[in-house]
């Protein structure tokens, strides 16, 4: 243990400051405030000097894992790297001084961005129009189902409350739907992973608002009978909507609005490589067919007689607001960088590169882990624990023993169709030299579990702190410095 390691939450010392402001200036107009909103105590600040305080992010920021540091194949999560260039760009004084309650007039730039962006993802998700506007995955997804009830509502077709989601579906899709009033039918997925087209049939009536699905579906697999089901649900008047967060392995292949899909939000800050995790800053554009154009959120984008771009705050139909301004534009100006600097003909590199990764990882370590769905796949799969299930060794602690070699951990235990889940999803963005070494020390893990399990079920053994309660650390966090002793 370093010394500094004991010390790192508690540096403040009585009297210790950053920097000094001459007295006389800040004290001079205190006596024009008014006395009720001046403070009767000091607040309590950690008092440290700014060596203190760079010390201590620095060494906070050693502590921590990122796709910067090394491999990060959490499934579900599409952790490619994130080109430098875009961080240079979203920094540019021109788009970082922005204001927005600048007049458009003044803010051409920066409309014009959006809007080209708006265009490039439609093009790559056969969309007619995008939003912009919603700050996460999950954030899209609720106004995606407020543009699917907006529509249902605009016709008078009032009964169509119950939204169907697969057993399979991200966590988020049952949420987003019961945030927005609607109730879940859940259709069952087959042995093979896929949407069971039987299972669904029956479900489909005059109360149906529409059915979320995601293609590759969270198992990595692609959903072969979605024409089919974009038909069914369609008959009965339903929406489809479509789960854009595992768009990568299609992009430059496949087109949701060429497969039936009505409504689909993507995560730029998984496909279109802008930094995530850690709950921020994301965004999550929503794409539609051209006949639900007038029920997309406001404010919009639109181009005046002139050639000026406006900002237009109401218009006929629209599901509403669903964010103070423009959404994420930090975020947007990295996906857009992201979208030129790789070109019209190397976006479509990037959905099969990341599949081929995936297979590859996957056909290499199928002897030592159990792979419950053999079939190819597409960004990303799922074991279930370790092909020898008699040492005791968990998933969980797999994982674990991953950090002391230096790798992040897959996801675990999701999706929750199998007990013992390890979802990997490599992306497009690493060298065969880096799954190589993965795949050796996978290996590896698997022969220690059956010779020296021990070692994994104590692991992590040489990360700065080792097993954790993850549990507490989640639902009782301590945010206050002063709250540790
Ligand atoms: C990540 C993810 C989401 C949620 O996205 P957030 O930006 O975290 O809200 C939704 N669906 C799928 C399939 C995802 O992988």
């Amino acid at each position: 243990m370093k010394y500094y390691d004991k010390l790192i939450f508690d540096l403040s010392k009585e009297g210790r400051r950053g920097c000094s402001l001459p007295v006389r200036k800040w004290t001079a107009g205190l006596d024009e405030l008014p006395a009720v909103l001046l403070r009767e105590e000091a607040p309590e600040l950690p008092q440290v000097s700014e060596l203190d305080v760079v010390r201590h992010y620095t060494n906070l920021s050693q502590m921590n894992f990122g796709v910067d540091s090394g491999f990060y194949p959490l499934g579900s999560c599409t952790m490619k790297y994130n080109p430098k260039i875009n961080e240079e760009i979203a920094a540019h004084p021109g788009f970082s001084g922005l204001h927005p309650l600048q007049p458009a007039r003044t803010v051409q730039g920066a409309l014009e961005v959006y809007r080209e962006l708006a265009r490039s993802l439609s093009e790559i998700t056969g969309m007619a129009e995008f939003t912009l506007n919603p700050f996460a995955g999950a954030h899209g997804e609720l106004t995606g189902l407020m543009v699917i009830r907006q529509y249902h509502i605009s016709r008078g077709d009032l009964k169509r409350t119950r939204i169907i989601v697969p057993d399979s579906a991200h966590g988020t899709n049952p949420a987003s739907a019961a945030v927005c009033g609607l109730d879940i039918v859940q259709v069952k997925s087959k042995e093979n992973g896929l949407v069971d087209v039987e299972d669904l049939k029956p479900l489909l009536d005059d109360t149906i608002a529409g059915i979320m699905m995601t293609n590759p579906n969270t198992l990595g697999l692609f959903e072969k009978d979605i024409k089919e089901i974009a038909a069914l649900v369609h008959e009965c008047g339903g929406l489809l909507y479509y789960d854009g967060a595992n768009m990568n392995p299609l992009i430059g292949k496949v087109r949701p609005g060429d497969m039936g899909f009505d409504v689909l939000h993507l995560n730029l800050h998984k496909s279109f490589s802008t930094p995530h995790g850690g709950g921020g800053p994301g965004s999550g554009p929503v794409g539609v067919a051209a006949h639900l154009v007038k029920h997309l959120p406001w404010p919009r984008v639109v181009e005046l007689e002139d050639g000026t771009l406006d900002l237009v705050n109401e218009n006929g139909g629209s599901c509403g607001r669903i964010s103070g301004f423009m959404g994420n534009f930090g975020v947007i100006l990295r996906a857009y960088t992201y979208i030129l600097m790789l070109g019209r003909q190397n976006v479509k590199m990037v959905g099969p590169l990341a599949v081929l990764a995936a297979n590859y990882i996957k056909e290499s370590l199928k002897d030592c882990f159990k792979l419950p769905i053999p079939s190819v796949c597409k960004h990303e799969f799922v074991f279930d624990g370790l092909a020898d299930q008699t040492t005791g060794v968990t998933t969980l602690d797999v994982a674990k023993r991953l950090l002391d070699y230096g790798f992040h951990a897959p996801t675990i235990y999701f999706p929750l169709l199998f007990h013992q889940a390890i979802m990997i999803e490599p992306t497009e963005t690493e060298s065969k030299e880096t799954l190589d070494g993965f795949i050796d020390i996978m290996k590896h893990i698997a022969r220690e579990a059956s010779e020296d399990p021990d070692s994994l079920k104590t692991a992590p053994h040489t990360t700065p702190v080792r097993r954790l309660d993850e549990t507490t650390a989640a639902r009782q966090p301590v945010l206050k410095y002063k709250d540790i002793n």
